[in-house]
């Protein structure tokens, strides 16, 4: 599976990348100052790291620099006509390709908008818009003139948007009038009416597209502007850039709230800019010019950091795709690989287990001689989605993990500086900039190797990463650094290990493991044994509670075949051999206590597994916020099949 089966090259990449991160942690200075030349600054930087107030550290301080200015402006020299946005969707069916300079036109109307509405430097403005142009060219304005934008995933309900509201307080929001999903009309609008409507602090001026998707459009003036018009009224406009500090806020974020309370990640300028533009290089391997295909959502940090800012700070063309990963069908990501000459592309593991269950066909009719990388992150990569993305593809299939809060991978393959070959299973090593370390979450003790501990990294964190909890520093210090007896480090509440060879291996999050009769197991590990069997497409473990064992694990299964489990003989066969393949992979001790079989598990749009919410299900208490779940039909699945014994 490896690049090269020669050991000793093997060895040597392996060496260097290792050189490479000890370098980035024993001379910070050094590594980071020569990698910020990756970026133009208005102001050199008087410091590369100002790490007076730990943990908060503050990168190129003195420094000042603009987003949008390195992201567009400072490639219409050499890339003007260039494409620099290829937006397609599948949805409406349009399509529309932006050079350098038809973005920047763009970005500079998005931003005279902004500003004839007082809106300014350090003013908030929330994006909650379907994956259509005008959201990049939103984002982009506002961080030109130096307001903070924070994206709201489209799909959350209007209660979820207004917490988001009031913890933000936007001054102005862009909206659309709908977005579109497999074909079917999604009125925005009237969610965003009504989340202004319980909001304590609602926005002052809304500025929606009117995509003409929603005859029962409905417009509040003086509050609401039809982004058309606006924009009609600044034809030709040119907004300077806000030469920002480079420690001051670029954006607000709010991670998933897979484990219950949305934090407000808040990122910086200088150091996001930096750690961008190098991880393009050194980890996406992408060479200015060429393009990049990420699939996630603008609502996503993947879509914040390798949609938007990566790419275009790279000069690379990137692919906007509203729709589905298999409509009009399933060879649709091929085509636009193919049409757009995509050379990295990076998706969720979801994804590719959708792609996996269709015929294969699809992908072998389209030419994909210039995709070099697939890179996936997101949840854990199972082995056999990985082996056969690998083998349909025919490139190398990079598993990076990350988080919202760090804005760019933790854990990674670094092409772009060795060639390490790659472990199936294995997200590699820690990235540069990391100093990551597994720690026993109870003794606060280093793991060994082999040993499981929780993946934390020790401060300061590098470019990139959060610099704080919007508005709320003791909530950062004491959600993140404050979990381990006896270190200060930056948890990311994951368990993982490292083999004897260094490479890491997630083995899922801290509050994932349950009790068995004293025995404390991950559910991620009985959900990789479970998947050791061929039968099983997909599994979700929780923990659920009992009154002689503390905690039994229960699963709920996807079939690959479901005519197995089609009838009950056919289900207590399946139930008995996922029961075996538990005890040979993991030990009778991980053996699930039921095993329910179901036709889909309920995620979250970004393919995150609801665990809290099957687990809450189980337990027969409410399942909580479920707003961004992909199909509700999942739960009443796990609901019908609690009620079967
Ligand atoms: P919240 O923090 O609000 O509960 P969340 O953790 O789901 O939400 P994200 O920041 O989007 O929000 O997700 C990061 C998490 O996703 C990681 O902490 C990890 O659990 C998981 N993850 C990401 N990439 C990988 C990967 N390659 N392998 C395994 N797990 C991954
Ligand atoms: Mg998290």
């Amino acid at each position: 599976m490896g690049s090269s089966d020669d050991p000793n090259r093997t060895q040597a990449a392996i060496a260097a990348c290792a050189e490479f991160h000890r370098r980035s942690i024993t001379d910070r200075d050094g590594f980071w100052r020569e990698e910020a030349k990756l970026v133009d600054w208005h102001e050199p930087f008087t410091q590369v790291l100002d790490y007076a107030r730990p943990p908060f550290a503050r990168w190129f301080t003195g420094g000042r620099t603009n987003l949008c200015h390195n992201a567009v402006d400072r490639h219409l020299a050499a890339r003007g006509t260039q494409p620099a946005l290829i937006y397609v969707s599948t949805e409406t069916g349009q399509s529309r390709v932006c050079t350098y300079q038809e973005l920047y036109e763009e970005v500079n109307r998005c931003a005279a908008m902004l500003k004839a509405r007082g809106v300014g430097r350090g003013d908030r403005v929330l994006i909650y818009m379907p994956m259509i142009a005008e959201a990049v060219f939103a984002m982009l304005a506002c961080v030109r003139i130096g307001a903070i934008h924070s994206v709201v995933f489209g799909g959350f309900a209007p209660a979820s948007l207004a917490t988001r509201i009031d913890d933000a307080r936007p001054a102005l929001l862009f909206t659309a009038d709908a977005g579109m999903r497999g074909g079917r009309t999604i009125p925005y609008k009237p969610l965003v009416d009504e989340a202004l409507r319980i909001a304590r602090h609602p926005p002052r001026h809304v500025i929606l597209v009117d995509r003409g998707l929603d005859p029962g459009l409905a417009m509040h003036a003086p509050r609401d502007v039809d982004f058309a018009a606006a924009r009609a009224e600044h034809a030709g406009a040119r907004v300077p850039c806000e030469w920002l500090e480079s420690s001051e806020p670029s954006y607000i974020l709010y991670t998933s709230g897979t484990t219950g309370q949305p934090k407000g990640v808040q990122r910086d300028t200088g150091g996001y800019a930096v750690a961008l533009a190098s991880s393009m290089r050194r980890i996406f391997s992408l060479a200015p010019g060429e393009t990049m295909f990420t699939t996630s959502d603008i609502g996503w940090v993947v879509g914040h950091s390798y949609i938007v800012y990566g790419p275009l700070l790279n000069g690379s063309p990137t692919i906007l795709y509203e729709g589905l990963p298999i409509r009009p069908d399933p060879g649709i990501w091929w085509k636009i690989v193919e049409e757009q000459k995509a050379r990295t592309m990076f998706t969720s593991p979801t994804a590719i287990r959708v792609l996996k269950k269709q015929d294969p066909a699809f992908m072998k009719r389209h030419d994909l001689s210039s995709l070099r990388w697939l890179f996936l992150a997101g949840e854990p990569l199972d082995e056999p989605t990985a082996r056969w993305a690998a083998d349909a593809l025919g490139v190398p299939v990079v598993d990076n993990y990350w988080q919202t809060e760090t804005g760019w991978p933790i854990l990674s393959a670094q092409p772009g500086v060795a060639d390490t070959p790659r472990k199936f299973g294995s997200p590699s090593f820690p990235v540069y900039g990391y100093d990551v370390k597994l720690v026993d979450g109870v003794t606060g003790r280093d793991a060994g190797p082999g040993e499981k501990g929780v993946l934390t990294i020790a401060p300061p964190l590098p470019p990139g990463c959060m610099s704080t909890v919007w508005g709320n520093d003791e909530r950062y210090v004491s959600t993140y650094y404050r979990t381990i007896p006896g270190r200060e480090v930056y948890s990311t509440f994951d368990w993982a290990m490292r083999d004897a060879d260094g490479y890491y291996f997630v083995l899922g999050r801290t509050d994932d493991v349950i009790n068995v009769a004293g025995h404390r197991i991950g559910t991620r590990e009985i959900e990789e044994a479970v998947q050791a069997h061929a039968g099983i497409a997909e599994v979700a473990v929780v923990g659920v509670q009992d009154a002689v064992k503390g905690q039994v694990p229960i699963a709920f299964a996807v079939v690959r075949d479901a005519s197995r489990v089609a009838d009950a003989a056919g289900v207590a066969a399946m139930q008995q051999e996922v029961m075996q393949t538990v005890d040979r992979e993991l030990g009778a001790i991980g053996r699930p206590a039921r095993v329910h079989f179901v036709t889909l598990l309920p995620k979250t749009r970004s393919g995150k597994l609801l665990r809290r919410s099957i687990q809450a299900l189980a337990e027969g208490r409410d399942p909580g916020d479920l707003t961004t779940i992909e199909d509700p039909g999942a739960l009443e699945q796990i609901r019908a099949a609690l009620q079967v014994p």
